[in-house]
């Protein structure tokens, strides 16, 4: 994988461009992708936006949010794009099984492809050009380091900046994580002095859910909460049947695992959906333990440091009964 700063020279010429990004996309998946997609678009190449799966539809504000295509929804019509497609963008991402039904068509594209992402362990055999860094807060702040470095920093506008802010903020949360550096912060200052409301993107991303969401949060930490105190650990499972009961949406989960770890003490929060497919596994932790470590070893997944997740095919109780016997396997960590 040759340096991402190397892809500059082809982009002077106008091409036919793909940009896609993880299968349930987030807020920086979906931010930097729009971000990039409106800077591309600036300098006159032609730009498709391709979310493997559906999304939250409280990212639809996003702009350019409306002509991004669900591949799972418009397969051939993906597929026929990224046969004429010249370059391939993989963001906040870097191995193709991240993308769900898309993975195989990714594999075999022949176009040029390039990543920028922040996860660890990319798979760099798969890409032309790109740029890791898993230090950076975010895919959001690798787009605008990639504007910069691109000497077009005066592209940047309101309409960029928003996606931008919005992935920073849901990747940092809000500030606080570890990766927020002081870069971090020159960029959400330059991006105010441009003019992007922060205010409204903070209750865009946070303040736009319905009232079934707040019911079924109160459902689950009553009744799908248990604490292993020994473990310094925190486990929400939630059954099929939560889901159908509070009528839960793709993106109603999200940021449902962080809470445990408001409770003095916990470093390990786990939470286990029994979506259709597979149940879906989400870890944060504080400080030393490493999610990315565990989830790979255990829930064929991986991630960050401090936030992963992954997947099991085994029913919710076997999953969840796995999930205690490597507590105990890993309880020298977890002190
Ligand atoms: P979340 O819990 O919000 O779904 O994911 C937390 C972090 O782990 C995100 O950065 C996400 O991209 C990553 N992640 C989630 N699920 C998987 C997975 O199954 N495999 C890998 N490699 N990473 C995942
Ligand atoms: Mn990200």
């Amino acid at each position: 994988m040759k340096p991402v700063t190397d892809i500059f020279p082809l982009l002077k010429q106008p091409a036919k461009v793909m940009i896609t990004m993880h299968q349930k996309p987030d807020a920086d998946a979906m931010g930097s992708s729009l971000a990039l997609c409106g800077y591309l678009k600036k300098l006159g190449h032609t730009v498709t936006v391709v979310s493997p799966t559906n999304w939250a539809p409280w990212l639809n504000w996003m702009p350019g949010a409306e002509d991004v295509l669900n591949y799972d929804k418009e397969k051939e019509r993906v597929q026929q794009l990224l046969t004429d497609a010249a370059i391939l963008f993989c963001l906040d991402f870097n191995i193709f099984h991240r993308t769900k039904h898309f993975e195989q068509d990714l594999y075999q594209a022949k176009c040029v492809k390039v990543l920028i992402d922040h996860h660890r362990e990319p798979d760099v055999a798969s890409f032309d050009y790109g740029v890791s860094n898993m230090l950076k807060s975010s895919t959001c702040e690798m787009v605008y380091d990639f504007i910069v470095a691109a000497g077009d920093e005066s592209m940047l506008d309101t309409a960029i900046g928003a996606c931008l802010y919005a992935g920073v903020i849901a990747d940092t949360g809000s500030f606080r994580f570890d990766a927020t550096t002081p870069a971090v912060h020159r960029m959400a200052a330059h991006l105010m002095e441009l003019g992007i409301r922060h205010t409204t993107i903070h209750s865009l991303l946070f303040d736009n859910f319905l009232e079934n969401r707040l019911r079924f949060m109160g459902h689950v930490f009553l009744h799908r909460l248990e604490f292993f105190y020994e473990y310094n650990t925190a486990l929400i499972a939630i059954p099929k049947y939560d889901l159908l009961k509070y009528e839960i949406k793709t993106g109603d989960t999200e940021g449902l695992v962080n809470f445990p770890l408001s409770v003095q003490g916990i470093k390990l929060a786990a939470l286990v959906i029994d979506r259709d497919e597979e149940r879906k596994w989400s870890f944060r932790s504080k400080d030393d333990f490493d999610c990315n470590t565990f989830a790979r070893k255990y829930f064929n997944g991986g991630g960050h440091f401090n936030a992963s997740g992954g997947g099991s095919k085994n029913s919710l109780q076997e999953t969840v009964n796995q999930f205690k016997i490597v507590l105990k396997e890993n309880e020298h960590l977890l002190r």
